[in-house]
């Protein structure tokens, strides 16, 4: 089922997500749903928070990006990151790593605003799986980048926070319209 995605002034998104004990068949059927709602918005990542859940939560695939490399590293050796994806994050803790490397990034909470942001190149993750099994790996390029951005919306923290205050400043009108109608939006709904 594809699920609302919510947009920018969502108090949900500054939320942070619960721990996740056990891979119900709500949490199941929820990590479909973030699937089918991410590839119908052409999205590489997605958070639970994103579609209204305050969860520790997110699935990723960035399979079908195909001018910004990803690399990964499965118990220290090079792996293959197309057939690791797509990817799902129950509890995941992470340690970035590296020289900070600035891309460009957006966001399906935030339609249309696109702004460089500056991260650590990699990034070291345990997780859970949507089996829940633990997981581990290092990631680099695109998949590192995608993964730290869905790690902060479960600390509900945006890509906005991390964006130059020279951008921020230049994409002021756009966010603040956007925060205004997405609170128009939720007074018709609640
Ligand atoms: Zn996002």
């Amino acid at each position: 089922m594809i699920l609302p995605i919510r947009t920018f002034g969502d108090p949900v998104l500054r939320h942070k997500g619960a721990r996740i004990d056990k891979i119900t068949s709500a949490i199941q059927k929820l990590i479909e749903d973030l699937f089918e709602t991410m590839y119908a918005a052409a999205g590489v990542g997605l958070a639970a928070q994103q579609v209204g859940q305050e969860l520790q939560l997110a699935v990723i695939d960035v399979r079908a990006v195909k001018d910004r490399p990803s690399t990964l590293e499965l118990e220290g050796k090079p792996a293959d990151v197309h057939s690791f994806m797509p990817l799902v994050l129950i509890n995941p803790e992470i340690r970035p790593s590296g020289e900070p490397s600035t891309g460009p990034e957006g966001c399906l909470s935030f339609p249309e605003i696109y702004a460089d942001i500056t991260r650590p190149e990699s990034v070291e993750v345990t997780a859970l799986n949507g089996n829940g099994e633990r997981i581990g790996f290092k990631a680099g390029g695109l998949l590192s980048r995608a993964i730290q951005h869905e790690v902060d919306h479960l600390n509900g923290i945006l890509f906005i926070d991390r964006m130059s205050t020279v951008d921020k400043k230049s994409l002021k009108a756009e966010l603040e319209s956007l925060q205004e109608t997405t609170r128009v939006d939720l007074k018709k709904s609640g």
